[in-house]
């Protein structure tokens, strides 16, 4: 794109990190606040991202669909679903999606206003991923990245070898269950539909709170395979089995269900020993869905924004990548973002009464 940006239209006059969040004042709307607010525009269902409560929301289909999954009659006032590649013109701000590759209807916000194009990342990674459309780079003069992941220490391994190491584990303790603790949305059904990919083609057990979820993946044309219920099996029934569970279930009553599990668990975070070791996961799976630091920076080398706004977990060292290579970087104070997962914990891992 080419834009002359006349010196009064500094990027940051017209969007605004405020205490409810990034705000587009033209526009009169917030991306992912953290409280409500009168119009939203969200990038993705993660709760970290995705509040209930607002006054009118602006989402993709599918985002639209995890929040009223989520939140119920509180997902918002006045819903109003855009696909990717359409485009609104709010307040004279054009206003449009581009794949996140992170889960299913997961966006970048495209931002165009005289002449200047913002592009808020939202949470992305790279990698393929089985459940979403894979991310789109979109040139702009200022991007907006995450940086969950933004050290250098962090590499995530091939998600290949990591399912191959739960395939593994399996084989080798065919008397044993192997549980693999996963976030509600997005983790559970990219593990599920991975272990697809690899050819594995048993059902899958899964705890009741992945349920909900796993059938909107469905509905939205994701493929899963044969998934039970792993509540009312009996507990021989699972040896050998793979089973599927919120995190918080690893540690809980509900795990002694199974027959003496093998406790894994799904997360970028696994690449941290003492992360694994506080999950209590013997079989720690490097599995996110954030990009890495090689992602991250490729990215902001390759949207060809002159200016890296840096938010969501370690902005300082993606901010010093961006100035070495003549871009400015700038850390964005978000507040209420978490990490990987953290967007989840808060979740409940209780099943849903069961009928
Ligand atoms: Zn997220
Ligand atoms: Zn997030």
């Amino acid at each position: 794109m080419t834009s002359v940006r006349p010196q009064s239209q500094l990027p940051e006059s017209w969007l605004k990190v405020t205490s409810r969040g990034l705000y587009c004042e033209p526009g009169d709307f917030y991306v992912d606040p953290h409280r409500p607010v009168g119009r939203a525009v969200i990038t993705h269902g993660h709760g970290d991202h995705a509040r209930p409560g607002n006054r009118a929301v602006l989402a993709t289909p599918a985002t639209l669909a995890i929040m009223r999954k989520r939140f119920g009659k509180d997902a918002g006032g006045a819903l109003d679903e855009m696909a990717y590649c359409a485009r609104r013109e709010i307040g004279g701000v054009g206003v449009s999606f581009r794949p996140a590759g992170h889960v299913l209807g997961s966006a970048q916000v495209v931002l165009e206003w005289q002449g200047c194009r913002i592009v808020v990342s939202g949470d992305y990674k790279r990698r393929p991923d089985p459940t979403c459309a894979p991310f789109e780079v979109v040139p702009c003069d200022v991007f907006i990245t995450e940086a969950t992941f933004g050290l250098p220490v962090f590499r995530h391994p091939p998600a290949e070898e990591e399912i191959a190491k739960l395939l593994a584990a399996r084989q080798q303790f065919p008397e044993r269950a192997v549980l693999v603790g996963a976030y509600a949305l997005g983790k559970a059904q990219r593990v599920i539909a991975l272990l697809r990919q690899a050819g594995y083609d048993r059902p899958l057990w899964i705890h009741g709170a992945l349920q909900g979820l796993c059938d909107l993946y469905r509905a939205f044309g994701v493929e899963l395979g044969e998934l039970r219920p792993a509540t009312g099996a009996a507990k021989k029934e699972l040896a050998g089995e793979i089973v599927l569970a919120p995190p918080g279930a690893l540690t809980d009553r509900w795990s002694r269900r199974l027959p003496d599990p093998i406790t894994a668990m799904a997360s970028g975070w696994m690449r941290v020993r003492a992360r694994a070791r506080q999950r209590g996961a013997e079989l720690p799976l490097i599995l996110s869905d954030h990009a890495d630091w090689d992602e991250l920076t490729q990215t902001v080398r390759e949207v060809g924004a002159p200016e890296i706004w840096v938010t969501h977990g370690n902005e300082e060292a993606l901010v010093h990548y961006a100035n070495s290579i003549g871009r400015r970087g700038r850390a964005l104070a978000l507040i209420g973002r978490g990490d990987e997962g953290g967007e989840d914990e808060q979740e409940a891992t209780t099943e849903p009464a069961e009928a």
